[in-house]
């Protein structure tokens, strides 16, 4: 491995702006990068980028997403003893380009080299944080391989995420009666007091330890002498456990009508599920492939769960076993986010050595 190529790659890579929906530049460098090590890739019609490296024996899939949360227009990344931040204006998208770096350099080692790995297929997933939909669009069927390593994690090294929640969102429409505030409101039914209401009776915040709900945004009222007709609601529910998650969301519905009923207005509730729960087990081939990786290099394999949802939650349940393995990255979605260089060279250590592993 090549720390200096790996740091440069990196550096590029958080240098393009690459907003979800707007991640063609990366992919574009990406597809150069693997091109001149003469690995063809494709993009598809939503814009995730495929490649292949043929090998021996089981086939295993390496990925890692383009897009970056904002504000990340215009990134300047600041290296420090070797650790990369920014310099405060923006996110530094280490999340998830410290990902396609890794699996970028592994690329560079492995066709550098004549040695044998197994056929490595990679996909550079987009927007995956507005709610994986790259991960949701693709082929599944045109890939070979039913084992998955991720690079959207953090972590010391070590870290394999084995485990995360299904997600609810829900959004609520609550219908009030407008009238003047101070000449008629008895003849109002004020849509704020119905969504506080609701928001009261329902449970929030930390549930248990597996389960989580928020309401995250409410829009409504239009001048404080409207009685106020219109209130959106937007939140989420979360929960390693499917069975407590249908229940908390089918009582947060209730919480909404209930609270309609009493005050004689009308609400609309939408519950749509984000993505589903999964759980491997240490026995699990790909679980066992990376922890006998991670061993091998020196590091204590942590099994680990996550309160988050990624592209994993999207391939496990459509038939790809697939961890996250950390790349180091620290205080993401934030202006204090960083990252340092060894830790995205161990991701690129543990890579290798999957790689190489027999099937
Ligand atoms: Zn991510």
């Amino acid at each position: 491995m090549n720390k200096a190529r790996l740091l440069q790659t990196f550096l590029d890579l958080v240098r393009i702006p690459s907003p979800s929906g707007k991640e063609e530049p990366v992919a574009a460098y990406a597809a150069a990068r693997l091109e001149k090590l003469g690995i063809a890739s494709e993009c598809d019609a939503i814009g995730n980028l495929v490649a292949r490296m043929p090998g021996v024996g089981e086939s295993l899939l390496l990925t890692a997403h383009m897009d970056t949360v904002e504000p990340a227009a215009r990134i300047t990344p600041v290296v420090e003893d070797g650790i990369i931040s920014t310099d405060g204006t923006s996110v530094l998208g280490g999340d998830d380009k410290s990902g396609v770096a890794a699996i970028l350099e592994m690329a560079e080692v492995l066709a550098s080299e004549k040695s044998p790995h197994r056929p490595l297929e990679i996909v550079f997933t987009v927007q995956e944080e507005v709610g994986l939909h790259g991960a949701k669009a693709l082929d599944i069927s045109r890939l070979q391989a039913r084992m998955a390593v991720g690079l959207d994690a953090g972590g010391e090294p070590g870290t394999i995420v084995v485990q995360a929640p299904s997600q609810d969102s829900f959004r609520a429409v609550v219908h009030g009666r407008e009238s003047h505030a101070g000449t008629s409101p008895e003849k109002g039914i004020n849509a704020i007091v119905i969504a506080s209401k609701a928001i009261l009776a329902m449970p929030l915040g930390r549930i248990d330890a597996e389960t989580t709900a928020n309401v995250g945004i409410i829009e409504g009222g239009t001048a404080t002498n409207v009685v106020p007709n219109l209130v959106h609601i937007s939140g989420e529910a979360r929960s390693l456990n499917s069975a407590k998650l249908e229940a908390l969301s089918a009582t947060m519905r209730l919480a909404f009508e209930h609270a309609a009923a009493d005050s004689g207005g009308e609400m609309e509730v939408t519950v749509q599920r984000e993505y589903n729960a999964y759980q491997l087990s240490a026995s699990e081939p790909v679980v066992a492939l990376v922890s006998q990786a991670m061993q091998d290099l020196g590091y204590t394999p942590m099994l680990v769960s996550t309160g988050g949802g990624s592209d994993a939650n999207v391939l496990n349940h459509r038939g790809v076993s697939m961890v996250q393995i950390s790349t180091g990255m620290q205080n993401v979605h934030t202006l204090q986010e960083r990252i340092a260089l060894a830790d995205i060279a161990s991701a690129v250590q543990a890579l290798l050595r999957c790689a190489r592993m027999d099937a």
